[in-house]
């Protein structure tokens, strides 16, 4: 099978006057055009590297604004949901995450269903089961049983699942110590918003507030969420850091030492008004960066086009801006980079699976500039099922 587009992305850059051929499920050959091109271009599909699928119900539900007034509303909406609600809503965000050309995840689960849902709508990825420890009725150890359970049910759709901490202030000390040590996968919530910092240095602010109020004990750490991660063991290779806006410039240097990656999620942090993620630093630094969804209680709409805008905005805004190919290679090839547990190369090349192609109908692209600007959901098909294949190149 020959497919004839008008251009491919190729390491984040759109390289016209290609041609592939298909074969045997995966890229057989590169080449110049030897026919007409078609009104498309192809490129690996998008990788979402950080998703809260379950939370699809609650997109346009929740006040933005504010991280804090925010997370308070999701936790008391959470729990007023039927299971059957929940499954039903991972299921619809898992197709319009594959509507929007994605097929793979880093995906966040509370619940245990996404999973399934990931597997029905034919998207590929990680699941990361989410471990709390504070607020609950469970010791931690009995809390790890619970969690570890429905791991197990979603373990049983054949994706790997990994538990993982959700984030510093949510889970004891002890617990997030063995995760640090333990050398798996991991993908934490980390230097979202400044009132992290505020409770690691110095013990004050909203989420230390919350915390008294449930009669803990607050003990300032005297360093920084970053360092006090860090310290933790947190901050290593396979653990992927979710947000990593509010970072201080020393530590990006450490950050791109360890070999931890990060998830950006720029129209989340636009949304609840976080500080705006060093990107371009830690970029230059060597730092894997995936680019994430997040939640659509936040974000809004399932969208990967949408999502690069707002990356490229933020960075422009800050004045270190980052170029479209960059973010593209975000959305894609660095993007599976920066999911832990997922060895696998994601770019257009020799022996890449051909399942894993989408095509673009975007005119007269010149760049992915063009792409990013111009494309939505709308405009993507993906080349999964062998029918769809033979359509695009019986197309002309
Ligand atoms: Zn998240």
């Amino acid at each position: 099978l020959i497919l004839r587009p008008y251009g491919i992305v190729i390491a984040g850059r759109l390289e016209l006057g290609l041609e592939l051929v298909v074969g045997g499920g995966k890229v057989e050959e590169i080449r110049p055009h030897t026919g007409i091109p078609e009104n498309y271009v192809i490129s690996a599909g998008f990788v979402n590297a950080h998703s809260h699928l379950e939370y699809r119900g609650l997109q346009g539900r929740l006040p933005l604004g504010s991280y804090w007034t925010w997370i308070r509303e999701l936790t008391r909406l959470k729990q007023e949901q039927s299971d059957d609600e929940v499954r039903q809503d991972c299921l619809q965000a898992a197709r319009e995450n594959a509507a929007s050309g994605v097929l793979l995840i880093g995906e966040h689960s509370d619940r245990p269903f996404a999973a399934e849902a990931l597997v029905q709508a034919g998207i590929g990825g990680v699941v990361f089961q989410e471990l709390i420890t504070f607020f609950e009725r469970e010791s931690p150890r009995e809390k790890i049983a619970v969690v570890e359970k429905k791991a197990g049910e979603q373990r049983a759709t054949g994706l790997p699942v990994h538990l993982t901490p959700h984030a510093l202030y949510t889970v004891d000390e002890a617990t997030l110590c063995a995760f640090g040590g333990s050398g798996q996968p991991i993908s934490v919530h980390l230097a979202e918003t400044e009132h992290e910092t505020a409770f690691a240095e110095s013990g004050q602010g909203v989420i230390a507030e919350f915390q008294q109020s449930h009669g803990f004990d607050v003990q300032p750490r005297g360093m920084t969420a970053f360092a006090l991660a860090s310290e933790l063991g947190l901050v290593r290779e396979g653990a992927q850091l979710v947000h990593c806006c509010d970072l201080r410039e020393e530590e990006i240097g450490p950050l791109a030492a360890s070999g931890a990656t990060v998830a950006h999620c720029p129209r989340s942090n636009l949304a609840l008004n976080t500080p705006r993620a060093p990107i371009r630093e830690m970029l230059d630094a060597g730092v894997r960066v995936g680019l994430g969804l997040d939640s659509p209680a936040s974000s809004g709409v399932i969208d990967m086009f949408d999502e690069m805008r707002a990356a490229l905005l933020i960075a422009e805004e800050r004045a270190r801006p980052i170029r479209p190919e960059e973010v593209w290679l975000m959305a894609t090839g660095m993007g599976a980079a920066a999911i832990p547990g997922l060895a696998q190369s994601w770019d257009v090349a020799v022996g890449f699976e051909s399942a894993n192609l989408i095509a673009i109908s975007v005119p007269a692209a010149h760049t992915v500039e063009d792409l990013i600007r111009n494309a939505s959901p709308h405009s993507v098909s993906r080349l999964r099922d062998p029918q769809s294949l033979e359509a695009f190149t019986k197309q002309g």
